[in-house]
């Protein structure tokens, strides 16, 4: 099978496979974990953030994240695509009393401007205040869109005198900084709280890290323990993490090569795929979907006329090749 449902797909390879068998370990609810430790800080160091947190998902990440610079009542604003109010159940409110409001975007695109206009003051007794924005980059329902630096960096210089705090969901802000050349630690600097995920194109089984300043890392470790992710010797997942860093990071540029040429090769303009997704519109999903399943060709249907093609390291050239060859057939038919 040629799985390109999703970049979370991958499986550890032998090399990762090996790191974790060799992990030094402790309880890492006593913060014994030295491996854990080493990924915490090394993380903290790439992104410029003080801090970072091991948690078992990029959703316990953001919404631990945004609970740190949002109390119960406050409000999150974030685009009405954003993957923490679409894919993480509500969590926000369900679990953290945080009010959410959105903002309609263009497939993802960060728009300062129109976020910022939406923003209500805190300390009103009136109105329900803004205390955080989030953002999202890549994003994931804008297809694996980059955001532009300028409006990350817009946001963030206007977000210092309004008292308002900015969440990062960088599950694959790596692919982003491979895509467009921007430093980690810029993406990092533009945040107060940032997820980042090394289940996704860093290919590892599980696991994020949440990054902040010291103090609120300390809280988030609460947290964390709260909603029951205090793991014990959780090194042989942090080491996972750690080789994904070595090895897996360097070559994450080869999956947007191979997004680039599976487009050219669907006739779709490779212009739009900016990192790892490639997007098929207008097609009758459920039946491309089905035909390409029973010729060994996964793919993931997002509505009915689209359908989502992720690369990852578990399909190289010759796999695109001939998951093009299948969904090029289909398409002609
Ligand atoms: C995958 C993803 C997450 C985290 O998902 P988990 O499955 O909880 O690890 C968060 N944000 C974005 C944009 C994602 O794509």
């Amino acid at each position: 099978m040629i799985d390109l449902r999703s970049d979370t797909v991958t499986r550890p390879t032998d090399g990762m496979r090996k790191a974790m068998a060799e992990a030094e370990v402790g309880d890492d609810v006593y913060a014994e974990d030295p491996t854990t430790r080493e990924l915490e800080e090394r993380t903290a160091e790439l992104f410029g953030h003080e801090a970072g947190l091991f948690v078992p998902s990029g959703t316990m990440g953001n919404q631990i994240g945004m609970r740190l610079v949002a109390e119960p009542g406050q409000e999150v604003l974030c685009d009405a695509d954003a993957h923490v109010v679409t894919y993480e159940m509500g969590a926000a409110a369900a679990i953290f009393g945080l009010s959410t409001r959105t903002v309609v975007s263009d497939r993802g695109l960060l728009d300062a401007d129109a976020l910022i206009a939406q923003v209500r003051p805190q300390g009103d007794s009136y109105l329900t205040g803004t205390a955080a924005i989030a953002v999202e980059n890549t994003h994931n329902r804008g297809f694996g869109r980059v955001q532009p630096l300028g409006e990350l960096q817009k946001l963030w210089d206007w977000s210092r005198g309004a008292g308002v705090a900015v969440h990062l969901d960088g599950a694959r802000i790596w692919n982003a900084h491979v895509a467009s050349g921007v430093d980690l630690a810029t993406y990092g600097r533009l945040a107060d709280t940032a997820s980042v995920c090394f289940s996704k194109g860093l290919g590892t089984p599980v696991g994020s890290v949440l990054l902040g300043s010291a103090q609120r890392m300390a809280t988030a470790r609460l947290w964390r323990k709260r909603l029951g992710g205090g793991m014990r010797q959780v090194g042989v997942l942090a080491a996972a993490c750690l080789y994904a860093l070595d090895h897996h990071l360097p070559r994450l540029g080869e999956d947007h090569e191979n997004a680039q040429h599976l487009a050219e090769r669907l006739g779709v303009d490779p212009a739009s795929v900016e990192t790892n997704m490639v997007v098929l519109d207008d097609v009758e999903a459920p039946v491309l979907a089905e035909a390409a399943k029973a010729q060994g060709v996964l793919v993931s249907q997002v509505s009915p006329s689209r359908v989502r093609l992720v690369t990852h390291l578990d399909v190289d050239r010759t796999g695109i090749d001939r998951a093009a060859d299948v969904l090029t057939e289909l398409l002609d038919r």
